[in-house]
C-alpha cells in the first residue's frame, strides 16, 4: 500500500491517501466524457484526508456512485462507490493525474477495453490486464 498526495489544479483541495491498487484506466463512455479521455485512477482507502472539502462538488452519475470535482478549478478528483452490501465503505478512484509525485506510479490494468474508441490506446498493454464490461462484471458484480 503506498501513501500519496495530490491536489486539484488551483490547489483549493488536496488530499492525503493511502492506495489499494495500481492505477487503472477506464475506458467506458461515462468515464470518457468526464474525464475529457479515459479515466485513469487507483483505488484507495476510504480514510482519505481531504483538505478543502467545502470546494468539492460532486455529481451522481449513478444510483451506486459519484463523482467529485473541484467548484473552482473544475479538476475531477475522484469518483467514488457508495457503499453497498458488499462492500459496506465508500471506496474512492482517485484521479492519479491529481498525484503530486508522477514518478512512482504503476499502471497495471484497463477496464471496459470494448467500449474503448479505437483512435487511441495505451503503449504497452500485453503488460496489462485488460478487461471487457461482461469480464468486469462477472469479477465484482458492479461497474
Ligand atoms: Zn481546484
Ligand atoms: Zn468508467
Amino acid at each position: 500500500m503506498t501513501q500519496v498526495t495530490g491536489r486539484c489544479l488551483c490547489g483549493k483541495v488536496s488530499y492525503k491517501a493511502t492506495l489499494e491498487s495500481a492505477v487503472g484506466a477506464c475506458h467506458c463512455g461515462m468515464c470518457r466524457r468526464w474525464s475529457g479521455g479515459s479515466l485513469l485512477a487507483a483505488t484507495a482507502k476510504d480514510d482519505i484526508e481531504i483538505d478543502g472539502g467545502e470546494h468539492i462538488s460532486s455529481y451522481a452519475s449513478s444510483a451506486w456512485a459519484e463523482r467529485a470535482f473541484c467548484k473552482h478549478c473544475g479538476s475531477n478528483l475522484y469518483y467514488r462507490l457508495l457503499p453497498n452490501p458488499n462492500i459496506p465503505v465508500s471506496q474512492y478512484h482517485l484521479a492519479a493525474g491529481t498525484f503530486d509525485d508522477q514518478d512512482n506510479v504503476s499502471f497495471e490494468q484497463e477496464i471496459y477495453v470494448d467500449h474503448k474508441p479505437s483512435w487511441y490506446q495505451f503503449a504497452g498493454e500485453e503488460n496489462r490486464k485488460r478487461l471487457t464490461e461482461a469480464e468486469l462484471l462477472a469479477l465484482y458484480g458492479v461497474g
